[in-house]
């Protein structure tokens, strides 16, 4: 999956909402909306505009020596606070004492965004630029902040140092401390239409029958919709396969990804009983099955699930215990 996409390379609605926001004022941005829209590469094209040597009212230029630093994640004057899991999966360094400390595993990669990079990143604020065009702090995902990092972003963000903005990005803007949505300016993000987001996934490398599947699969967002490449082939077959209480289609699936898709059957089975149009798969291949009360109940249960399901205790005994529960649900006549 690229994410690390260069200039040229921005989705033709991240391009679009980053001429919006440059053209107003502000020093912190909150961008939020559902995951897989873009907000970490819409983050990256303010980052660029704002540091670049030769900005243009689209964004930056991409050709001087700003950009190329930024591209090869290494600008003295951008500061980027995410979680040490996160920095290893896009590409950034990591600190020197974090780096040698997972490589000498005393402890694992950090899934939050560490205090210890935050008063980093304060410090940061305080020093002078580098190269002359101010600072740019970026937080992603900013919700993995705990309440000791927000409270010290917080006090930089009330007393800004001039020359420092601030992009934090977001899927779960709902999980942040109030006084933090409150000291940035809100952007929502906006959702590329149908024909954008299936050119953009054409451009990465996608067939285009398999991108209008994969769309559907992710519920329309585009970036989402990469990480449905490798099952893309059996997405059509798994509402039936799950009612017949076929475990083999969800072989080489993470727990959490076995989850999220038996939540897309059961909302959208709800959706066909209700006669209302399926979301995440076609009508055709839904089982005509399961009463409100199975179904509802079946709903509860899969969301229990979701929240101690990065810890099974054996993969394949929950990968069982899931399809027999949805076979329980999806099969009891009405
Ligand atoms: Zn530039």
């Amino acid at each position: 999956m690229n994410r690390t996409a260069s200039p040229h390379a921005v989705a033709p609605w991240i391009a679009d909402q980053t001429q919006a926001l440059l053209a107003q004022r502000g020093h912190a941005w909150l961008l939020a909306g559902p995951s897989g829209l873009g907000q970490y590469d819409l983050a990256m094209a303010l980052a660029r505009a704002w540091l670049c040597d030769h900005p243009r009212q689209q964004g930056a230029c991409g050709q001087c020596s700003s950009c190329h630093a930024i591209e090869v994640h290494a600008h003295a004057d951008l500061c980027v606070l995410m979680p040490e899991t996160v920095l290893l999966e896009l590409g950034w360094p990591l600190n020197e004492k974090a780096q040698d400390d997972i490589d000498s595993k005393k402890r694992k990669p950090s899934k939050e965004i560490r205090v210890e990079s935050m008063r980093d990143a304060v410090e940061f604020a305080q020093r002078t630029s580098a190269r002359g065009h101010g600072k740019v702090v970026l937080v992603f995902p900013a919700e993995r902040m705990n309440v000791y990092t927000a409270n010290a972003l917080l006090k930089t963000l009330e007393e800004p140092a001039g020359d420092v903005k601030f992009v934090l990005a977001t899927d779960a803007a709902h999980q942040l401390l109030p006084t933090i949505r409150s000291r940035c300016l809100g952007h929502t993000m906006t959702w590329p239409n149908q024909a954008n987001a299936q050119a953009w996934l054409h451009s990465q490398g996608v067939a285009p029958a398999q991108a209008e599947l994969m769309l559907r699969a992710a519920g329309g967002r585009p970036q989402a919709a990469l990480q449905f490449a490798p099952v893309c082939d059996s997405w059509r077959h798994l509402p039936k396969a799950v009612a017949r209480g076929d475990t083999s289609i969800f072989k080489d699936w993470a727990p959490a990804q076995v989850v999220d898709a038996l939540q897309k059957l059961c909302h959208d089975t709800m959706a066909l009983k209700a006669g209302a149009k399926p979301r995440f798969f076609e009508s055709n291949d839904l089982p005509m099955s399961g009463s409100w009360q199975s179904l509802s109940a079946w709903a509860k249960a899969l969301s229990a699930s979701q929240r101690t399901v990065e810890h099974p205790f054996n993969t394949g005994l929950m990968h069982e215990a899931l399809v027999s529960q949805a076979q329980l649900a999806l099969n009891l006549k009405p």
